[in-house]
């Protein structure tokens, strides 16, 4: 504070209007004479609170109530000044939930734009690639070119109806259908003695095709027979669309006729279709699941008992393959590895309709080593790589006997990254995912022993 002589009062009073706060009052000083006083804040002073009954003090005030009836709120309605601490911490707690709870979401959903990105950088990648495709110069054998009396690349229309034979000339070529000289000499149900060259039916689309699993039901239930293709794409962590293909060139021209929504999340590329039933391991679970296709529901679940899951024993690629299932002319198999047989592949018969284990056998292989198995009658093989060029089935396990034995049956992954293989006793084949391609490969076996 400062004060001043009365005659610098008119000057102070405009200082004391612009500061908010001032006093004023006379007195005599020591000599008797009369003096009046003006006491104002001073600039620094100003900011001070003072004691007493000032603006500042009932702003202050004002704030504390609100402040109070707002802890008041906060803590369920008490009154104010009775608030417990407890509630106010509550109160807090349950904020920082909240937010924790919307930083997770916006995660997931940055997550979720990020793959949609990818997938419009992959679109415009395959738009530029068609735009740049020259049109094809060979004339249409449907119409000759003396009849027709037009030059290639002369008609619009006729480039038209000559590129369709083309894409459907290419189709043809990439999906033989499985002639009967495929498998006259091949109806034995004995030992693998060979398998045939990729053949690849359908390159994936976008990065969510990166592996998968595809299959055809051997012993498929009306409404839908042995032409019937399904497929799971199988990157992402909430798998749960299966896609459904009339038959094999519908699933190379990309046109699913049916897309199923599954009720729980599908773990990885060991899924397989039996009698109307898709079979596949629940999402970071033990628990297998039979989908009946017919009512859309699930039919059965079990866990398999002490299977590891969720990385403890999958296949060398990883992929969370731990538990793979299997189908051959003897029924339906899974494939898997457990504390007790130390990482060694487990193969246990199921029952289709139960899921109950029908009995068990424990291998000398371990399944980390292998890229995949699949069972072809009643025997387990293995491939020794899934990024190989040219690898081998390199172990076979006989159910009858339970005998195992080191084989090298030549096996190429053609696409340098194969998550998935199974074999198809009705087509007489192997299926296989190798890097956005599904593939498939003849086998040969030999004679019924
Ligand atoms: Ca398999």
């Amino acid at each position: 504070m400062w004060s001043l002589a009365v005659v610098w009062i008119s000057s102070l009073l405009v200082s004391a209007q612009a500061q908010g706060t001032a006093s004023f009052w006379k007195g005599n000083d020591r000599s008797g004479r009369c003096q009046y006083s003006f006491t104002v804040d001073s600039p620094k002073e100003a900011s001070c609170p003072s004691a007493g009954t000032g603006p500042e003090m009932e702003a202050l005030k004002s704030r504390l109530g609100l402040l109070e009836v707002l802890v008041a709120r906060l803590a369920g309605g008490e009154a104010p000044g009775t608030v417990a601490g407890a509630g106010l911490k509550e109160a807090y707690s349950q904020a920082m939930r909240e937010k924790t709870q919307l930083q997770r979401e916006k995660d997931r959903l940055g997550q979720q734009v990020n793959e949609l990105q990818l997938r419009v950088t992959e679109l415009q990648k395959e738009a530029e690639r068609l735009r740049s495709r020259p049109c094809p110069q060979v004339p249409s054998p449907s119409v000759p070119q003396h009849d027709s009396g037009l030059r290639p690349g002369t008609d619009p229309s006729w480039q038209y109806s000559s590129l369709g034979y083309q894409e459907l000339k290419a189709e043809v070529a990439e999906v033989p259908a499985s002639s009967p000289e495929a498998t006259e000499d091949n109806t034995g149900c004995g030992e693998l003695l060979s398998v045939g060259e990729p053949v690849s039916h359908r390159k994936a689309d976008n990065i969510g095709g990166r592996y998968g699993v595809w299959m055809q039901d051997p012993e498929p239930v009306t409404p839908y027979d042995t032409g019937m293709v399904w497929r799971i794409d199988t990157v992402g962590s909430d798998v749960r669309q299966l896609f459904g293909y009339e038959n094999m060139e519908q699933l190379s021209r990309g046109f699913p006729t049916k897309v199923l929504l599954l009720p729980e999340a599908v773990e990885s590329t060991g899924a397989t279709m039996y009698r109307g039933s898709l079979y596949y391991q629940r999402r970071r679970s033990r628990t297998l699941i039979r989908y009946d296709l017919a009512s859309e529901s699930v039919a059965a679940r079990r866990d398999l008992p002490h299977a590891g899951f969720h990385g403890q024993f999958p296949y060398s690629w990883g992929g969370y393959t731990d538990i793979d299932f299997a189908v051959d002319e003897e029924g339906l198999w899974v494939i898997y590895s457990t504390n007790k047989a130390k990482g060694a592949i487990v193969l246990s018969q199921l029952d289709p309709h139960s899921l109950e284990v029908k009995r068990s056998w424990e291998t000398n292989i371990r399944k980390t080593t292998v890229a995949n198995a699949f069972v072809i009658c009643g025997r387990l093989y293995t491939v020794a790589s899934y990024t190989s060029p040219n690898t081998t089935v390199n172990y076979s396990f006989d159910t009858t006997n339970s005998q195992s034995k080191a084989i090298s049956v030549p096996f190429k992954n053609r696409h340098r990254y194969n998550s998935m293989i199974d074999y198809n006793p009705v087509q007489r084949k192997l299926f296989a995912w190798d890097n956005y391609h599904i593939v498939s490969y003849d086998v040969r076996l030999g004679k019924q022993q």
